[in-house]
C-alpha cells in the first residue's frame, strides 16, 4: 500500500499544545493521550465510513471505532439522518418522548435477558447505577469485580485487589475514599477457585458480581467455560445477583451480545457504546423484578436531566434498527477470521479474538487475566503502533485495548492491513 514514510502532523502538534493550556493533559479522557504509545495524539477533522482524516489531512483505516460504539463505520447515512431529524424538533425536553419506549422495546427484543430499561448517558453512569441497584435490591453491600475489567470511573469499582482473593480492595486513583472501596472484592478473572474462596468467606453479603463477559479494557481475553458456569451457579446459590457490563460486547459480538453466545441469564446488563450509536448513551436493565426497585417505580434513585436524550435515542435506535435490519455478523466474523489468520502468519506476538474485537499481544503465552496480560511488551506494542499508523493503520494507542472491526471494513482492508503489519513488525 501506498503511504507517507513520516506523515506531516504539524496541525496536530499545533492543536494538542492549545489544548494542553486549556483541558488536563489536552484530552477530555486519559486512553486518547497516546499515554500507552508514547508520543502525541493526532487530532481528527472528520470520518469517513471506515476512514478517520486528521487535521493534517492524513487518512488512516480506523480499527479504535471511538472505543467500540461505531461498529456501522462513520458518519451512517441512517444514524446521520435520524439524528438530523430529531434535531430539528428539539434537543431536549425533560419530559418523557416515545423515541424513549422505542429504543427500550428494541433493546428487549434483542438481548434475551433484559425485560427493561433504564437509559443513562454513559457506560460509567450504567456500571454505577447497576451496582446501586443490586445493592438496594439485595440490603447487601459487597461487590465482586475481576483485575482488568473494566466498568467506567465508578469510585467502588477504581480499585485493585488486596493482599489475598479474599480481602477487600485498595482504591486506584487518588480521590477515592478507602471507604469507597471497602466494600470491593476483586478476584482475578477466570479464577473459578478464587470465586468460590470469595462466596465460602462472604455467603450472603455479596449483593452482585459485575464481569466484562468477554475482556476488552485488558486486551482482549475470554473466560473460559468453567468461569462461566461457577459466575451463575454461585451467584444463584447465594442470592447474589450476576451482571454483564456488556458496554463494549454489547450488539457487537452478536445483536444478543456476549450472553446470546454464552447462553447465560445474567440478571442485570450494563450497556453503553454501540447503544448511542456513538452519541453519550448507556443503559442498565434485566430482571423485571429487580428493575422495578428504581425509582419512580421503588425506592433506588437515579436520575439524569438528559437521560434519554432525544438526539442520542435517535442515533442509538438508528444504529440497532440497522444492525436488525441487516446483521454485519458473519461478515465481521470473515474479516476476523483473515485478520487473525494473516497476522498469526507473520509469527510475531499472539493474535486473540472474538468475532470484532482482537488485541495482537506481545506475549509469549496466552493472555487469560490481568497477571499474564501484564507480561505483555507494551514499549514493543507502542514502536509497532506508530509504525502503524504511518502506514495510515490507526490502532487504539495501548496494548491494553481491544481493536475493532466495523461493518465498512473489506477484505481489502485487511489485507492492506496485515501487508502493513508485516511491515511494521520488522520495524517494531
Ligand atoms: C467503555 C466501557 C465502560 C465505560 O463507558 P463510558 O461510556 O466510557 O463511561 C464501562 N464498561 C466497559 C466494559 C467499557 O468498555
Amino acid at each position: 500500500m501506498r503511504y507517507k514514510d513520516c506523515m506531516q502532523r504539524t496541525n496536530s502538534t499545533r492543536a494538542f499544545s492549545k489544548a494542553c493550556q486549556v483541558i488536563p493533559g489536552g484530552v477530555n479522557s486519559p486512553a486518547r493521550a497516546f499515554g500507552g504509545v508514547g508520543g502525541q495524539p493526532i487530532f481528527i477533522a472528520r470520518g469517513e465510513g471506515a476512514y478517520l482524516i486528521d487535521v493534517d489531512g492524513n487518512r488512516y483505516l480506523d480499527y479504535c471505532g471511538s472505543w467500540g460504539p461505531l461498529i456501522l463505520g462513520h458518519a451512517h447515512p441512517r444514524v446521520a439522518e435520524a439524528v438530523n431529524r430529531a434535531m430539528a424538533n428539539g434537543a431536549s425536553f425533560g419530559a418523557p418522548t416515545e423515541l424513549e419506549t422505542q429504543l427500550a422495546e428494541l433493546i428487549i427484543e434483542l438481548m434475551p435477558s433484559i425485560e427493561m430499561v433504564r437509559m443513562v448517558s454513559s457506560g460509567t453512569e450504567a456500571a454505577m447505577s447497576a451496582i446501586r441497584l443490586a445493592r438496594g435490591y439485595t440490603g447487601r453491600d459487597l461487590i465482586i469485580k475481576f483485575a482488568g475489567c473494566y466498568h467506567g470511573h465508578v469510585d467502588s469499582l477504581l480499585v485493585s485487589a488486596g493482599s489475598s482473593a479474599t480481602t477487600l480492595g485498595v482504591p486506584t486513583s487518588p480521590g477515592v475514599p478507602k471507604g469507597c472501596t471497602q466494600d470491593t472484592l476483586v478476584l482475578r478473572y477466570n479464577d473459578v477457585q478464587g470465586l468460590q474462596e470469595a462466596f465460602r468467606a462472604h455467603a450472603n453479603k455479596i449483593a452482585g458480581v459485575i464481569l466484562e463477559p468477554v475482556v476488552g479494557n485488558m486486551g482482549l481475553v475470554t473466560p473460559s467455560k468453567d468461569f462461566l458456569s461457577a459466575l451463575r451457579t454461585q451467584t444463584q446459590q447465594h442470592g447474589t445477583l450476576l451482571i454483564y457490563d456488556e458496554v463494549m460486547t454489547g450488539f457487537r459480538l452478536a445483536l444478543g451480545g456476549a450472553q446470546l453466545l454464552q447462553n447465560v441469564k445474567p440478571d442485570l446488563t450494563v450497556l453503553g457504546k454501540i447503544v448511542g450509536g456513538g452519541l453519550p448513551v448507556g443503559a442498565y436493565g434485566g430482571r423485571a423484578d429487580v428493575m422495578k426497585k428504581i425509582m419512580p417505580a421503588g425506592p433506588v434513585f437515579q436520575a439524569g436531566t438528559l437521560s434519554g436524550n432525544p438526539l442520542a435515542m435517535a442515533a442509538g435506535l438508528a444504529t440497532l434498527q440497522e444492525l436488525r435490519d441487516r446483521p454485519p455478523y458473519e461478515h465481521l466474523e470473515k474479516l476476523g477470521v483473515m485478520l487473525e489468520q494473516g497476522l498469526g502468519a507473520l509469527g510475531v506476538g499472539r493474535v486473540q479474538r472474538v468475532g470484532s474485537m482482537w488485541t495482537l499481544f506481545f506475549n509469549a503465552d496466552p493472555v487469560v487475566d490481568y497477571e499474564t496480560a501484564k507480561k505483555s511488551d507494551a514499549a514493543r506494542f507502542g514502536r509497532f503502533f506508530w509504525a502503524m499508523l504511518d502506514r495510515g493503520i490507526y490502532l487504539p494507542c495501548s496494548q491494553f485495548e481491544a481493536a475493532f472491526l466495523m461493518k465498512v471494513h473489506t477484505e481489502e482492508h485487511i489485507r492492506q492491513t496485515i501487508a502493513a503489519a508485516k511491515e511494521s513488525l520488522q520495524l517494531a
